[in-house]
């Protein structure tokens, strides 16, 4: 089995933690052959760098919604990896909000932006893009970008699921059945549920749902942060016997026969 990459470049979420950049918003790197970004927030190109990732070597980016926190660096990425002749062929995945705008929201990156990728694709849950033999499917989501979703990402290591800001609600599990990993955009603490987020007891409901081997908790909101990480994913640990881990930025998880955790540079900001 070969073995597949998971990088956190960032593991902040929410408009205070995205402004303090107290925890980096960058996104996710997967590297299963071909390398996808998720939601190249703010932070996320000094992530790049700090985890001396060439940006050039990115095949594809993937945006859930069309908020700040998610696509920020993207025309940045975008501008410099399309001036690069590697031949390597470069895609967007995202939401018809960040593509296209829906009312008052986005478009997040311009067409003179569009025009530079090989591939551009607006996908809505159930929709299936492959880039470079690995599938991608978009998952619904409930959030206050009506169009967000998020990602199920069959590598060659097995399903690695990327929860998008969404409610917990009917639907919103099922695709994400079968994940090997689940990313949990879990924003918010126990006892502070808040619309359009995923809250810590959200985090178990799904998990148990799901059984994965691994739950990743990330997307960490302010008062996430105050009410102490490793707590609350100790909470889903204790309620549901399945692992779990608060993300940490520049953590490595890496994926193959075995899973294996190491946090990075080390240089997370606690
Ligand atoms: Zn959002």
């Amino acid at each position: 089995m070969s073995m597949t990459r998971l990088l956190f470049l960032g593991t902040g979420g929410g408009r205070f933690v995205t402004l303090t950049q107290e925890r980096s918003t960058g996104g996710i790197l997967i590297d299963d052959g071909p390398r996808l970004h998720i939601d190249p927030g703010p932070g996320a190109l000094s992530a790049l760098r700090r985890n001396r990732v060439n940006p050039k070597d990115l095949d594809a980016i993937l945006i859930s919604h069309c908020h700040p926190d998610h696509y920020a660096n993207a025309e940045v990425l975008i501008e410099g990896i399309s001036s690069f002749r590697s031949g390597r062929k470069r895609a967007l995945l995202a939401s018809h909000s960040v593509i296209k705008g829906r009312g008052e929201i986005g478009p997040a990156i311009s067409k003179y932006h569009l025009n530079k990728l090989d591939l551009v694709r607006t996908m809505k849950g159930g929709d299936i893009q492959e880039i470079k033999g690995v599938k991608i499917t978009a998952t619904p989501s409930i959030h206050s970008d009506p169009d967000t979703i998020g990602f199920k990402i069959s590598t060659s290591s097995g399903d690695i699921s990327y929860v998008a800001d969404t409610e917990l609600r009917d639907g919103i599990v099922d695709l994400h059945k079968g994940a090997r990993i689940l990313i949990l955009s879990t924003t918010r603490p126990l006892r502070a549920r808040i619309p359009h987020h995923l809250s810590t007891e959200d985090a178990a409901y799904f998990a148990e749902c799901i059984r994965p081997d691994l739950v990743i908790l990330t997307h960490l909101g302010k008062r996430f942060l105050k009410d102490d990480p490793n707590y609350q994913a100790g909470w889903v640990h204790n309620k549901t016997g399945i692992e779990t881990i608060a993300a940490i930025d520049n953590m490595l998880v890496t994926i193959g026969e075995d899973i294996g955790i190491s946090s990075g540079t080390g240089d997370n900001g606690q």
